[in-house]
């Protein structure tokens, strides 16, 4: 059976994902797969953070047994050949766990999903590119005979059943470390220790940012989470975690299955452009680029017809640069999110450059040497005089064609595919 968790943190303080983990510590099933990070649509207002929802599948022990995670000694193992069954109770139980752990937040509406097939992925595909609403989630869960509970105004089923929705053929994974009950403050050196070790460890991405000087590994110390890594091997994670958790003195870790950077947030080539989506578009640059107030980047561009801005803002740090470097003219495809105009950058790949000409001092008619600027539209011969108004123009080297950019690590989306992954997940 499938049971889907989401909206039981707030801006205050608790995290989902801790939530799950005190579900799995007490339900009497077992996990018979991965528990399910899922992140969901990045613009969502509701969201406290990063749109995360969880899921697990349980049922019996059964086969030989996996080590996913620890708590306070304990092992936390999965059964991938375990017995699959459909238990009722699992939704009060996990209801009281929720009743007890949420936080008491006006925009907290955490809501609970179980079902004994896994949803239609359909709905997994709605909630992580577009808006749902609640009322819809209701009715679809009704016709599939789901069964559900819900706190405040209930939103948390829409993450809940799009968690257990989801299809999971492309993925990574995520290994938290946690501390009861609020991670205290690491120190910037073990930070930096724990950083370089996940840089040594197979198959990482998103660890430290060296140039900004950020290890992405540590959250705000605001929940029960100390630390996540991410990667492609489950293995090296639970590891890497292991030891970090005695480092960090935490209370235990567990291993996540997720769709983060898997850019399954993007659609691809609309018709229109609306709020609350993020694209992949291929777009000609129409004007010069700009630096305005806050030191954000942006360039006019259009999109069949329609003019926006793309947007390179100051957290995205050198990114900016590969923004500013672009012309009128050039072709590029871009991937981002959309809101009132503007397509706020995660990657930009240059498809074509137009050809771009830089005015220069003309060669000397009588002697052939470079002349010398003296003004607007006027070059003098430094060898034998020889004056001109006429200058040349020379087409201006841009070796972009076919380059990739992205965000740096200290500005990534959690669902947005580091380019070094494309092609792995
Ligand atoms: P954290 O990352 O710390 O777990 P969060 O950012 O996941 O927090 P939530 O507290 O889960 O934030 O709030 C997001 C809310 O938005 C949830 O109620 C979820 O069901 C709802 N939601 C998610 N995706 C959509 C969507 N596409 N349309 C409408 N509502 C959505």
């Amino acid at each position: 059976m499938h049971l889907g968790i989401d909206d039981t943190d707030s801006r205050k303080g608790m995290c989902t994902t801790f939530t799950l983990l005190s579900v799995l510590r007490e339900v009497d099933l077992v996990p018979l797969s991965y528990p399910r990070l899922v992140r969901l649509n990045p613009e969502i207002p509701y969201k406290t953070r990063g749109n995360g929802a969880l899921s697990v599948e349980l049922g019996l022990p059964g086969g030989s047994g996996k080590l996913i995670g620890t708590w306070r000694g304990e092992p936390i193992i999965m059964y991938p050949d375990g017995e699959r069954v459909y238990r009722e109770s699992v939704l009060e139980e996990a209801a009281e766990v929720v009743e007890r752990l949420h936080e008491r937040d006006e925009g907290t509406n955490p809501g609970i999903v179980i079902s004994s097939d896994r949803l239609p992925e359909e709905l997994y595909w709605r909630a992580v590119k577009d808006v749902v609403d609640t009322d819809e989630i209701r009715n679809h869960l009704r016709h599939l005979g789901a069964r559900w509970a819900e706190f405040g105004n209930g939103r948390g089923i829409i993450g809940a059943s799009a968690s257990i929705a989801w299809p999971g053929e492309r993925h990574t994974f995520e290994a938290l470390v946690y501390r009861e009950p609020r991670a205290p403050e690491t120190p910037k050196g073990v930070m930096w220790r724990i950083g370089e070790m996940a840089e040594g460890t197979r198959g990482t991405f998103n660890n430290i940012d060296r140039r900004n000087g950020h290890v992405a590994l540590f959250p705000a110390p605001i929940t029960p989470v100390v630390l996540g890594v991410r990667g492609t091997d489950p293995e090296s994670l639970a590891s890497l975690a292991s030891r970090a958790s005695g480092m960090l003195d935490a209370h235990g870790y567990l291993t996540f299955m997720s769709n983060q950077g898997t850019d399954d947030h993007l659609i691809e080539g609309p018709e229109r452009l609306e709020d609350m989506h993020s694209y992949r578009i291929t777009v000609r640059i129409s004007g010069r680029p700009r630096t305005e107030r806050g030191s954000h980047v942006f360039v006019r561009a259009v999109y069949r017809g329609q003019e926006i801005d793309l947007a390179a803002y100051e957290p995205t740090k050198e990114f900016r640069d590969t923004v500013r470097g672009l012309m009128p003219g050039d072709s590029v495809t871009v991937t981002g999110s959309f809101s009132r105009g503007t397509l706020n950058l995660e990657k930009l790949y240059v498809e074509a450059t137009a050809l771009t000409f830089e005015r220069e001092a003309p060669a000397c008619r009588s002697c052939g040497r470079r002349m010398k600027s003296k003004g607007r539209f006027d070059y003098r011969c430094q060898e034998c005089g020889t004056r001109s108004d006429l200058p040349e123009y020379a087409v201006v080297k841009r070796d972009l064609r076919g380059t990739r950019f992205q965000v740096p690590v200290c500005a990534r989306r959690h669902l947005t595919e580091p380019l070094e992954l494309e092609g792995l997940v």
